[in-house]
């Protein structure tokens, strides 16, 4: 799926390293921190039967048989630690979800309670107890079968014991060196962005979290790159929460269009409204009441705005930390399941720097973002590099190469000691699955494994840009999609879904059209400009493009949700981005620049004339690449080939200069 075809790694294809029994170097015990309960001053808890049993923190068992795990009913699934993340099981400290939140954290105030406590006996963090407690709970009490005399009375000896808690952070000192590095490279290399400006000179909070909701919200699913612009021209108009409450829905989308998931901009506004209305123009202090009370903000950006604009000591994971979190703490396995969701929700809360929560997810996602990028990452630059497992198991494997072709097998043994461990309860399941083992030229982007993407729904529709040439300029006609689904409330060239074929659409468009314009026009003056392909997040959606222009003015004035426009009018309405590729299409061809060639031009540009089948000759000459020629057929125009940016194919309707069905095609 992830793993790029080639042969198999060095290591072969067999159960996670989380299967085998840790390999210890002669005279080396079993790490001291995570000993017997006993040895790291819990107590042993009798098993209990259970969903939850023996994980504290970490929200469910790490460890299970492989017939073992399975989501259990009522289970809490991707929910923040203020929300309840974890179950509370044996073992001394707090549940991570507690100590998330809750009344001690009040702002900046809150900060002590999360602190490190250096007074444990093994130095390990309050949080790092209760998650190397839950691990050790996962690994030492297997589950045990009624009846399985075998298991009975057994107790975890020195072969089934627990091992390194290799995706985790245990030890105090290592967490502190850790947010040290990552805060010190921050402070050095972040970048300049806008609201990172506002946010440092805003004494107001509400107007800090203001500024952080929206660059936050923004974000979502867009790159900075693209956001910037948006950003600068919604806090000019809209400066301060009072503002945006006032706003109009239409302007809302105005200034959204063209950053996509126009339902953001929609949920920002009523969020808006809500705090001035409801919450007497304050924004809420705790990520808990933020999600809670705010439309709109889940989780992530709930934590955000909490740690960055009050100073709530909560951790917060996106994608980029996601991915750091996986490379750093080896997590192989799917990180899309509420198993990793739930654990990396744990390590972000366990990381995060009590000092300067704000600033340390800052960090942690701005690593993500220039530093450990999903392909290329800058390891020799990386300010975690020394904590990160992923680079050291790729350190290993070179080494382990190294040691082979000098022949000195013996000293492989003694780093086998950096692998995760588990007893014999069963596999882990956060390691690489052993239905994909590590791949040897992926090296630390072994880390996270993606899953594979659903391939988006397709769709089709037919659109037309209806002109009315004018004096002046000439003026298009744009209706106002439902209020509801996709593209909601936004602006559009009149279209219907393209179904069934081409003769039944072009009568239904037709017949749409009659109903904005009053009068029907003439089927025949249809003409078809070719296709464009949108791709939002979940539809492929195909607009077969046609224009018609009006030879007579519509009479009376156009009915509501419906309105013409000028060019310059069209480019500032609230018109997704679709739109502007139809309209760009539509000039293409009004300008010359879409125009058929001549086969003089054709030849000059280095196309080349094919007479026969398009499908056959696409076929032949791409060599079974997947093609879309039946759009092509009937396009009389150019496009590109789906799959193959570069190629395009002209089909000739001009058919006094080429035989029927020749194509030209330019590779
Ligand atoms: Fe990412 Fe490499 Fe840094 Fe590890 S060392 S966190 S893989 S950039």
């Amino acid at each position: 799926m992830h793993a790029p075809p080639g042969p198999p790694s060095a290591a072969p294809a067999r159960p996670c390293p989380g299967t085998r029994r840790t390999r210890l170097p002669p005279g080396l015990g079993r790490p001291r921190s995570f000993g017997s309960g006993v040895a790291s001053g819990m107590t042993p808890q009798p098993r209990r039967r259970g969903p939850g049993r023996g994980v504290v923190g970490v929200g469910g068992a790490l460890l299970r048989g492989p017939r073992e795990w399975a989501p259990q009913a009522g289970e809490p699934r991707g929910r923040g630690p203020e929300m309840g993340a974890g179950r509370p099981g044996p073992g001394p400290a707090a549940p991570l979800g507690r100590a998330a939140a809750g009344p001690s954290l009040r702002g900046r105030s809150g900060r002590g309670r999360a602190a490190v406590r250096s007074d444990h006996p093994r130095g390990l963090s309050g949080r790092a107890q209760g998650l190397t407690s839950g691990l050790r709970g996962a690994m030492t009490k297997p589950r045990k079968k009624r009846g399985d005399s075998r298991r009975r009375g057994a107790q975890p000896g020195p072969d089934t014991g627990p091992g390194i808690p290799y995706h985790l952070f245990g030890e105090a000192d290592e967490i502190t060196r850790f947010r040290a590095s990552l805060l010190s490279w921050y402070d050095r290399a972040k970048r300049d962005l806008p609201w990172r400006r506002r946010v440092a000179g805003e004494l107001d909070p509400d107007r800090r979290a203001y500024s952080v909701w929206v660059s936050e919200i923004m974000l979502q699913q867009t790159q900075v790159a693209t956001v910037l612009g948006y950003y600068n021209r919604w806090m000019q108009k809209w400066p301060a929460l009072q503002d945006l409450a006032g706003a109009s829905l239409e302007e809302v989308n105005e200034l959204w269009a063209g950053l996509g998931y126009y339902s953001r901009g929609r949920r920002l506004q009523e969020g808006a409204r809500k705090v001035v209305e409801e919450l007497g123009g304050h924004i809420p202090r705790t990520a808990d009441m933020l999600q809670k009370l705010l439309p709109g903000v889940g989780r992530y950006t709930a934590g955000a705005i909490a740690s960055i604009a009050f100073g709530q000591v909560t951790g917060v994971v996106d994608g980029n930390v996601t991915r750091v979190l996986c490379r750093v703490r080896a997590i192989g396995a799917d990180p899309g399941s509420p198993l990793v969701t739930q654990h990396l929700w744990s390590l972000a809360q366990q990381l995060v720097d009590p000092a300067r929560p704000g600033d340390f997810n800052q960090a942690a996602m701005e690593l993500g973002a220039m530093v450990c990028t999903p392909r290329g990452p800058l390891c020799p630059e990386c300010p975690v590099r020394d904590f990160c497992q992923a680079q050291k198991r790729v350190e290993r494997v070179r080494a382990g190469a190294s040691r082979k072709l000098l022949g000195s097998p013996e000293q492989e043994k003694t780093l086998d000691v950096e692998e995760c461990a588990p007893s014999k309860a069963g596999l882990c399941l956060l390691c690489l699955p052993p239905s994909e083992p590590w791949h040897q030229d992926l090296g630390v982007a072994n880390f996270p494994r993606q899953p594979a993407r659903k391939a988006p729904r397709e769709q089709q529709a037919a659109v037309c840009v209806l002109e009315q040439p004018g004096p002046e300029a000439s003026r298009f006609l744009l209706v106002q999609r439902p209020n509801s689904g996709l593209l909601a409330g936004l602006w559009e060239f009149p279209s219907v879904p393209a179904e069934g074929s081409e003769p039944i659409w072009r009568r239904t468009l037709v017949k749409a059209l009659r109903t904005w314009v009053g009068s029907p026009p003439p089927l025949r003056s249809l003409r078809r400009l070719g296709e464009v392909v949108h791709v939002f997040s979940h539809i492929r959606q195909t607009y077969v493009v046609y224009s018609l222009t009006l030879q007579e003015q519509p009479q009376g004035l156009p009915p509501s949700g419906a309105r013409w426009v000028t060019r310059a009018e069209f480019q500032a309405a609230a018109v997704p981005t679709a739109m502007k590729k139809v309209l760009r299409l539509f000039e293409a061809q009004h300008s010359g620049q879409g125009k058929e060639l001549t086969f003089q031009e054709a030849c000059q540009l280095g196309w080349q004339v094919l007479p026969g089948d398009p499908q056959q000759i696409l076929t032949r000459t791409l060599g079974g690449m997947e093609t879309d020629v039946k759009g092509l057929a009937q396009g009389h125009t150019t496009a590109h080939i789906r799959g193959r940016i570069g190629t395009r194919v002209l089909l000739t309707p001009t058919l006094a200069l080429y035989p029927p069905r020749s194509f030209l095609l330019q590779i």
